[in-house]
């Protein structure tokens, strides 16, 4: 699946009439696909750029209720968010992770532990799964050695899960795709089609990919009109783009969120800590992932152009930094430790609160002649956004679907067999989760001596090989970014590791001399642009 010269495969036989053709390809759409194939519909999904390259590989990769918006009394968007973590824990190990959390308690604290204490009960409540306990502070320490002591009191600990977004992403695409729908990457909707009626009945897409075996990266940029029973704007924060070639006024906030990443041997964490951030008393949070530390996350307005890449600003930077010293004097903390950065653009649905933070994570739907925006929501929930957006189009498409809440999320579980012996079963269990049902494809095509782990990450040399043979890499960034996550988890975006893998991506992907060197320049340039500090 998606091996050489697949798009142009897929370009060719895309012009028919669909049932459901879905815009964005992050995990709103993916799930949508997914649900949309699974009910028997005939449904293709278009991505501007690559898959999951929009909010859906910036998240903080949680799996979880949402512990922080039960302040806000959103009851039932936690409720369906445990249940779906569970769900996503027992079916995706090695993709879904189980994830401790300490939250310290502190005699600053605006908010006392026993109200915290309720809250848990609540969260573990609402997940049937009781698992949170309190700590004494020496307790707490023994957890996480280097926590601020003034003042401490003890601390919660407590269970969320966590995951690889853009992964889960693929995931999810790929199964819907090997199911018999399709999707491609670097095909943007520019052109909302409508009856006379100003009924919606198709899009016109751009290709934005270069021709194949190009030497240079410019886009073809050759263009088709689509035709389609049913339209779905998954576009998240770009939501509203698509929604005013219907003339329909904006109902979207585009709120940043920005997290920092820092070594692992900076921040030595084995569970996450969540914290109050001194200033502003916002819940921060310091996880353990894939070798490095993530700290998140701001949430403010975002001006910028949605054609631009979202960057952390210097204030963010500044703000997340004195949260990471409030807590962890001892380790000293300067900008000199962050590794990396990255940027998302939140949809949210704007009522127009004062404080961002305000906003409900609820999603939303809206029909407006024909085309379905499904905006807001969670990684986490993407499945009963996808179910609950089937279900709205269900007169449109003709049909009566079979739709069902508590269907498996994956296909069946993936059989270790396939692969190598000698893989440690820590890494078997993280490629199984990875891969699924792919996992006998991706074992036949690992060479001698790739079954090792590039220095410094988890990602193994034979992922690299699969991921250029068969995951529909375009560009060195789809690479680096989202089919391996090595840009956010080794020093300066990778560069030192790059080279080494030169071969395997040129072999793979037939790429000249100087088709590499456009890549490695525009991927080199990105990286400094927008996943590391402000400038
Ligand atoms: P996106 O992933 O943005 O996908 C939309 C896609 O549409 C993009 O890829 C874009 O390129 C494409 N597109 C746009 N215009 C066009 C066009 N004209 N034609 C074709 N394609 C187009 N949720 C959790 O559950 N857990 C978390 O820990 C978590 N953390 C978060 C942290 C931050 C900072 C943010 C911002 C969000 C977080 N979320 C989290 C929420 C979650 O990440 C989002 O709800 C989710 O990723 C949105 O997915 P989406 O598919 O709707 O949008």
């Amino acid at each position: 699946m998606w091996t050489h010269g697949w798009r142009d495969r897929v370009w060719s036989a895309i012009d028919q009439q669909w049932d459901i053709i879905i815009i964005g390809g992050g995990i709103t759409g993916a799930g949508i696909l997914r649900e949309a194939v699974r009910a028997g519909l005939k449904a293709l999904l278009v991505e501007a750029q690559d898959f999951a390259a929009g909010t859906s590989s910036r998240s903080s990769k949680l799996v979880h209720g949402g512990f922080r918006y039960l302040k806000n009394a959103q009851f039932y968007l936690t409720r369906q968010a445990v249940l779906e973590r569970e769900r996503l824990l027992k079916e995706g190990r090695g993709l879904i992770n189980p994830l401790a959390f300490l939250m310290p308690s502190y005699t600053s604290d605006r908010i006392p532990a026993f109200v915290m204490g309720a809250a848990l009960s609540l969260y573990d409540l609402l997940a049937l799964n009781w698992s949170h306990r309190f700590y004494d502070a020496s307790d707490i320490q023994a957890f996480c050695p280097f926590l601020s002591e003034a003042g401490l009191r003890g601390g919660f600990r407590f269970f969320d899960a966590q995951t690889d977004d853009a992964r889960l992403v693929f995931r999810i695409l790929r199964e819907a795709v090997q199911d018999g729908g399709a999707a491609i990457n670097y095909t943007k909707a520019i052109n909302i089609l409508q009856t006379g009626a100003n009924k919606v009945c198709g899009v016109t897409v751009m290709d934005m990919a270069p021709p194949l075996n190009s030497h240079n990266i410019a886009p073809s940029q050759r263009t088709l009109e689509l035709q389609a029973k049913v339209v779905i704007n998954a576009t998240g924060a770009w939501g509203d783009i698509l929604r005013s070639e219907i003339a329909k006024p904006a109902r979207l906030r585009k709120l940043r969120g920005s997290h920092l990443i820092i070594p692992f041997d900076r921040i030595p964490l084995r569970r996450a800590v969540s914290w109050f951030h001194p200033t502003d008393q916002r819940p921060i949070f310091a996880l353990p992932w894939e070798g490095v530390t993530i700290v998140g996350t701001t949430d403010v307005e975002h001006a910028a152009p949605l054609t631009e890449e979202p960057v952390i600003s210097s204030v963010e930077t500044i703000y997340l930094l004195s949260a990471l010293k409030d807590i962890f004097p001892a380790l000293e903390l300067s900008i000199r430790d962050i590794q990396s950065t990255y940027a998302g653009v939140r949809p949210v649905i704007n009522t127009g609160k004062v404080d961002p933070s305000k906003e409900s994570r609820e999603h939303v739907l809206w029909n407006e002649n024909g085309l379905l925006t499904v905006a807001g929501g969670k990684l986490t929930t993407f499945r009963i956004m996808a179910i609950d957006a089937l279900k709205a189009v269900q007169n449109a498409v003709g049909q009566r679907l079979k739709l069902k809440y508590d269907a498996s999320v994956f296909n069946s579980p993936p059989v270790d067999m396939f692969l190598p012996e000698e893989l440690e079963p820590k890494l078997r269990v993280r490629l199984l989760g990875r891969y699924g049902c792919e996992i006998q494809s991706l074992a036949t095509s690992i060479k001698a001596g790739e079954l090792k782990p590039i220095s410094g990450s988890q990602t193994l040399i034979s992922e690299i090989r699969w991921a250029c043979h068969s995951e529909g890499v375009i560009h060195l960034s789809d690479l680096m970014l989202r089919r391996t996550r090595l840009g956010l988890q080794l020093p300066e975006g990778g560069s030192r590791v790059v080279n080494d893998l030169r071969d395997i991506v040129c072999d793979e992907l037939l790429w000249s001399k100087s088709r590499w060197q456009h890549e490695l320049q525009t991927y080199s340039d990105l990286w400094k642009r927008c996943y590391y500090l402000a400038s």
